[in-house]
């Protein structure tokens, strides 16, 4: 989708440091990491949020929690736990409107968020 961040991300039009692709999902550290492990996992293709999951696209999303538990197990801290997020509209604090679920770990991770 033109002007969609994650969109040109995922096309390769603006660089991201990545840690896992595949045909369909990509992985790449987040920017502004709110943990020593921050990690953006998105779908290749344009899904604005949580709301727009249906039967047709829902197995992408499962994909993604299987590449999560993946880089967890490869990064070290799947023993040790992590939090895996992701934030829908306003109220929610999404500010990328394409799908993601951000991959944190590395630090005791407080509840509830704020
Ligand atoms: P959210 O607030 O849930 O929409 O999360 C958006 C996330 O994308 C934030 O954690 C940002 O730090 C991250 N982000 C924004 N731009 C980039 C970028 N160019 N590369 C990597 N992460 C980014
Ligand atoms: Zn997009």
């Amino acid at each position: 989708m033109a002007d969609c961040l994650f969109c040109k991300i995922a096309e390769g039009t603006i660089p991201s440091t990545k840690v896992y692709e595949d045909e369909n999902v990509l992985a790449f550290r987040d920017i502004e990491p709110q943990a020593p492990e921050h990690i953006i996992i998105i779908p290749k293709n344009h899904i604005a949020s949580a709301n727009e999951i249906t039967a047709e696209n829902s197995a992408v999303i499962a994909k993604i929690y299987e590449v999560a538990a993946k880089l967890a197990k490869e990064l070290g801290f799947a023993d040790k736990g992590y939090r895996i997020v992701n934030n829908c509209g306003e109220d929610g604090g999404q500010t990328v409107g394409h799908i993601h679920f951000h991959l944190l770990a590395g630090r005791n991770l407080q509840w509830p968020p704020g």
